[in-house]
């Protein structure tokens, strides 16, 4: 389907699962090198790194692990919000090699903070995977290690990202119509 409507908003197909199952196999194989010995710790950030972290971990044939964690953030509805807490890690990450798995990278908030507050775990190594980018809205000096795709500085929805608590289950991701 070219366009879709999701609660009062149109969105039209932007890029097929085809092209997000190629960008994710290319972050499986930048992996591989850095962490294929290293027993890496990945931490799914939900809700929209499900479905991300389900198809990147099915792509890598060396022992790892995968935990996931839920932010509360101090402003919840916008982009850019600091967090308030990290919830769900049972994990110890001190010593670990840790790659955190996220949905989209757009201000750079969220990981700068999460990049923070794992720091002061100590893990071994502590990297970034994204499954998009926008460098474009980009306010913080935020590098991410592996980038499946790199997108305009548009809102999208699908393959687990949403609007309004709907969209996730799209296997296409949409951008907003202007
Ligand atoms: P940042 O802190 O980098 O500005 O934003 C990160 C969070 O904002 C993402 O994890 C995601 O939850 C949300 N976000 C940013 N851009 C988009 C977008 O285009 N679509 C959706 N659905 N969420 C977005
Ligand atoms: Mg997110």
């Amino acid at each position: 389907m070219a366009e879709i409507q999701i609660r009062d908003k149109r969105f039209s197909l932007f890029l097929s699962e085809n092209e997000i199952l190629e960008g994710i196999k290319n972050v499986a194989q930048n992996i591989r090198p850095d962490l294929e010995n290293k027993d890496p710790l990945f931490i799914c950030v939900l809700n929209g790194a499900f479905m991300f972290a389900s198809d990147l971990i099915r792509q890598l044939d060396f022992p790892c692990e995968l935990s996931f964690i839920r932010l509360k953030s101090y402003e919840s509805t916008k982009s850019g919000g600091k967090i308030k807490e990290v919830f769900g890690l049972i994990e110890a990450i001190e010593d670990r090699h840790v790659v955190i798995l996220e949905d989209i990278i757009d201000t750079g908030y969220t990981v700068y903070d999460l990049k923070e507050k794992f720091s002061e775990k100590k893990p071994a190594s502590l990297r970034i995977a994204t499954l998009l980018f926008k460098p474009e809205a980009l306010q913080l000096a935020v590098i991410p290690d592996y980038v499946a795709i790199e997108i305009p500085n548009k809102f999208i929805v699908g393959y687990g990202l949403d609007y309004e608590g709907h969209g996730r289950n799209l296997r296409d991701i949409y951008k907003i119509c202007d």
